[in-house]
């Protein structure tokens, strides 16, 4: 198994085709020794070419499969090919042993790996085919007015088996394939829990670093230079807004992000006077203006900036693709258009501070200069944006 994990490394454990890519290695690789050892004892022992020759197809076919498989990686075509090759092989068998030596026995494998491989519904069809199939001529056999090697009571016996096993294989694979969607989609959803702030339903802290670690980390293999000019356009890269957003973009965004060589602004916005709400209106009417002020802000913001609930009454805002003096200019439109809401019939300012990313920063050091200019901007009076 250590050479078929080697040959096949774009399929580690975590990826959801990895046990059938292990499937298709287990039965390629023991047809291939079975073909092997049964074309010699066919030949040597039993003296049999017409069994040899078939077991050389089978030999080639695993083989070529094989090849094919390790080239192009397409784990489609390599399961209808093992599939298709096993079970015609062994139709193969039982129509040239004329059902005899029990060769019937053989067609009980298909179910097995046919399920596994192309799905309950096409499984129960090819292994229903091949029972038929090898049925039939063992059914023949009992016919013949010489002597059978099986009585139809034992064929019988034998259909009943395979009709029982087509039944309890196609159920154990649907629990199978019910419990693994189910796992899926509770990993995404811990996953976003993880990710979320409960109130807000903004992404949390942990996204924010998460983020902001990797948008750095391409921008400091990027060596980036950052354009001037060429500010909030609609071809900038997109963060996604918020959990409300049904498609986790990450991958997208980091494509994104290493093709455009983009300036990056980190905003932190806190509420003024917060507690004097909580303290005046109690805690329940300080969340739902948490939770309306949240919506607010996403409201006012492109779908390529990121918004998080970075603890308490604070947010931080990522912008991508905008420059120092545009960040500036939006910050002083969202701080005006904040102070005229009616938030749960209050009126409420904000205090903005904003810092912009240069080469030397970290994401610690960015958030760092981001709070030193809200701390500004508190001290300047609060209800107004300052920059580190
Ligand atoms: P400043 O203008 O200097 O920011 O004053 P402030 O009152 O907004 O700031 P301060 O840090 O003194 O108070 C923040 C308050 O926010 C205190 C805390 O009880 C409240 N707070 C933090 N998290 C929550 C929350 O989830 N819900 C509610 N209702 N209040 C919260
Ligand atoms: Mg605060
Ligand atoms: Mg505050």
């Amino acid at each position: 198994m250590k050479f078929w994990l080697k040959q096949f490394a774009q399929y580690p454990p975590d990826h959801p085709d990895y046990w059938r890519v292990q499937l298709i290695g287990y039965t390629l690789l023991i047809t291939m020794s079975y073909f092997f050892i049964l074309a010699l004892i066919n030949l040597l022992y039993f003296n049999s070419l017409e069994y040899t020759l078939l077991d050389s197809v089978g030999l080639c076919i695993s083989f070529v499969i094989f090849y094919h498989f390790r080239k192009t990686g397409h784990v489609q075509i390599a399961s209808w090919a093992t599939t298709i090759m096993v079970s015609s092989l062994i139709m193969l068998f039982a129509i040239s042993a004329k059902g005899q030596s029990y060769s019937l026995f053989w067609s009980t494998l298909v179910p097995l790996i046919s399920f596994f491989l192309i799905g309950r519904k096409w499984g129960t069809l090819i292994s229903c085919l091949t029972f038929a199939v090898c049925a039939f001529l063992v059914y023949q056999q009992t016919q013949d007015p010489e002597p059978v090697t099986i009585r139809t009571q034992a064929l019988f016996n034998i259909i009943e088996v395979c009709i029982a096993q087509v039944l309890l294989i196609r159920f154990y694979e649907k629990t199978r394939f019910s419990g693994y969607k189910k796992l899926a989609l509770r990993n995404l959803e811990i996953q976003k829990m993880a990710e979320t702030d409960k109130l807000t339903g903004l992404y949390n802290r942990d996204k924010l670093d998460k983020v902001l670690e990797q948008l750095l980390t391409i921008k400091a293999v990027n060596n980036d230079v950052m354009p001037d000019s060429d500010s909030r356009d609609n071809k900038s890269p997109s963060i996604d807004k918020g959990v409300d957003d049904k498609n986790p973009t990450e991958p997208r965004l980091l494509k994104l992000i290493s093709r455009f060589q983009s300036p990056i602004s980190v905003v932190m916005i806190d509420i003024d006077h917060f507690k004097r709400i909580n303290d005046n209106h109690g805690h329940l009417v300080g969340d739902k203006v948490l939770c309306e002020l949240a919506h607010i802000l996403q409201s006012q913001m492109r779908n390529d900036d990121l918004l998080v609930r970075w603890g308490g009454e604070e947010f931080v805002m990522v912008l991508l693709n905008t420059t120092l003096n545009d960040t500036i200019e939006l910050t002083e439109r969202l701080r005006q258009y904040v102070a005229k809401q009616n938030i749960q019939g209050l009126a409420l300012t904000i205090s903005l501070g904003v810092a912009q990313y240069n080469s030397q920063d970290s994401a610690d050091s960015i958030l760092e200069r981001a709070d030193k200019a809200l701390y500004k901007a508190k001290s300047q009076g609060r209800n107004c944006v300052a920059v580190a």
